[in-house]
């Protein structure tokens, strides 16, 4: 077991206080790391030691951060095995989750390695004559990340890396749950040479120092990853202070399956997208359409797949389930199974518990006086509907406060552009699952699901600032040409 220590200034600092928590491994609570509960006084230390690193290294040619997050790429990917057993030892990862996480932060790496040569401006006409106009792309200064449980190298990465590549200083805030994940992004981020006070982590409560953080006059952009309630509460945070802030949150996500789809297609992906790692990924296609000719088909194909959605040792590679991160979360997943059995929903597959661990369920019959039937389960459960239209099922899947992910799989192109456009979500796929990620996309979602977009190129809007510069000849001439 491990003790942690804030990573402040390019050093592990102790804590104001004395109050340490425990990071505990979900798969049967043991203690796997000790962490300092931060206070206002350590997020202040972060903050500034981020503020004084900014104003040191801001002007850091492009082709420095270049190296820095090159060499940090290769670290990652040296590292992939340190990382993946984090993964599956803090959070109960199953090592494909891992492994996808490991392979997305290296990737990720290596493109935003590319974003310091991009951050650039435009030169500009200008209505009076002589008059040279240009606006720059800046930094915005400090960046405040906030990471949730259940991706937290993905979202660690994606926020830190493009803070670094776009000249800002990083401070992060970690899932209480994801604390390790942390401590290892501060020693690669040194040994790739940032420097020191550029990444900061500090520990704690997000509930008792979140607000420190975000409110903090020197953090000029937030950048967090977590449920619909924290998100809103931060948007108000940075909304009284005018900051610059990404949310991305929570969903309920519709996969729609048309009687002309491939079935064993759309069964694969339903079931990659709401069980792989038990369901607690914020685009799990939570709720499954499927078009009334093909429902009894597919729901019994669905079903009896769920047998390859299996519960068992985390580094097994076939195993998609492990135990759900903490008892809160265990209770919340049994309440809304249970509720909706009480309201006479069938349970298709699943409902039942090994240990901390809860098998892949399907749900039938589920109407909205069910709890499962609007909020987010965050867990390996999944409702099926049947349709008779695609006007129906659009106006369905767009019936929730939710809009991250939407999946159709169909052989009609006219039904899959249709649906493309008429989804209120960030990002929908077609013949896919709804649970997908690239580096350099527009990742994101609409409604409680999120507010502005992250990526290589999108977040350039939240970490920079435009500055509009003009030069007149110093002798107030027409500019001599
Ligand atoms: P959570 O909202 O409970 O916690 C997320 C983070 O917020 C934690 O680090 C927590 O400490 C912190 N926090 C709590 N109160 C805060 C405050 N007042 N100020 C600042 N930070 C505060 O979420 P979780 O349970 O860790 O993660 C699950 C949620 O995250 C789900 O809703 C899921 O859908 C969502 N999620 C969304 C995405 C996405 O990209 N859209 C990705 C992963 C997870």
């Amino acid at each position: 077991m491990k003790n942690l220590e804030h990573w402040i200034g390019g050093a592990a600092i102790s804590s104001s206080t004395e109050n340490y928590f425990d990071d505990l491994n979900p798969i049967d609570d043991s203690v796997f790391s000790r962490v300092p509960a931060g206070t206002a006084e350590d997020v202040d230390r972060a903050v500034e030691a981020a503020h004084q690193a900014f104003l040191t290294h801001r002007d850091t040619p492009a082709a420095v951060r270049e190296e820095w997050l090159t060499k940090a790429a290769a670290i990652m990917e040296r590292d992939v095995a340190i990382f993946a057993d984090i993964l599956v030892d803090e959070i109960g990862s199953p090592i494909a989750k891992a492994g996808f996480e490991t392979r997305f932060a290296v990737g990720f790496l290596r493109a935003a390695a590319g974003v310091p040569r991009r951050v650039r401006g435009e030169t500009i006409p200008s209505d009076t004559p002589g008059r040279f106009s240009m606006s720059l792309r800046q930094p915005v200064g400090v960046v405040a990340g906030i990471t949730p449980f259940n991706v937290p190298l993905i979202k660690g990465i994606k926020q830190s890396a493009m803070a670094i590549a776009t000249g800002n200083a990083f401070v992060l805030l970690p899932s209480e749950a994801s604390p390790m994940v942390a401590a290892q992004l501060a020693k690669l981020w040194k040994e790739a040479g940032v420097p020191d006070g550029l990444f900061n982590v500090v520990y704690g409560n997000g509930a008792d120092i979140g607000d420190d953080l975000t409110g903090h006059p020197k953090v000029s952009a937030i950048t967090f990853t977590g449920s619909s309630r924290v998100g809103k509460h931060i948007a108000e945070i940075a909304a009284r202070r005018l900051k610059k802030y990404t949310l991305e949150l929570g969903g309920k996500s519709p996969l729609i399956v048309s009687a002309d789809a491939d079935i064993d297609q759309a069964v694969n992906a339903a079931l990659f997208s709401i069980f792989m790692y038990q369901g607690q990924v914020c685009m799990g296609a939570s709720r499954i359409y499927v078009e009334r000719p093909i429902f009894d088909k597919f729901a019994k194909a669905f079903s009896a797949a769920t047998k390859n959605a299996k519960i068992g040792d985390l580094r097994e590679p076939t195993t998609m389930l492990g135990p759900i991160i903490s008892e809160r979360q265990r209770e919340r997943v049994r309440r809304h199974i249970d509720d909706a059995r009480a309201k006479g929903a069938d349970v298709l597959a699943g409902g039942e518990w090994t240990g901390n661990c809860c098998s892949a369920t399907v749900l039938q019959g589920v109407t909205d006086d069910m709890t499962v039937f609007a909020e987010e389960t965050f867990g390996p459960v999944t409702s099926l509907y049947p349709f008779d239209s695609l006007d129906e099922v659009i106006e369905l899947a767009n019936d929730t406060e939710y809009g991250l992910s939407a999946s159709i799989f169909t052989r009609d192109i006219d039904k899959a552009l249709r649906f493309a456009q008429r989804a209120e979500a960030g990002m929908v796929h077609i013949n896919a699952p709804t649970l997908y990620d690239e580096p350099h996309v527009p990742f994101g979602g609409i409604k409680a699901s999120g507010f502005g977009r992250e990526g290589t190129e999108a977040d350039l809007e939240i970490m920079t600032e435009w500055k509009w510069v003009t030069i007149q000849s110093a002798d107030g001439g027409a500019g001599g040409h």
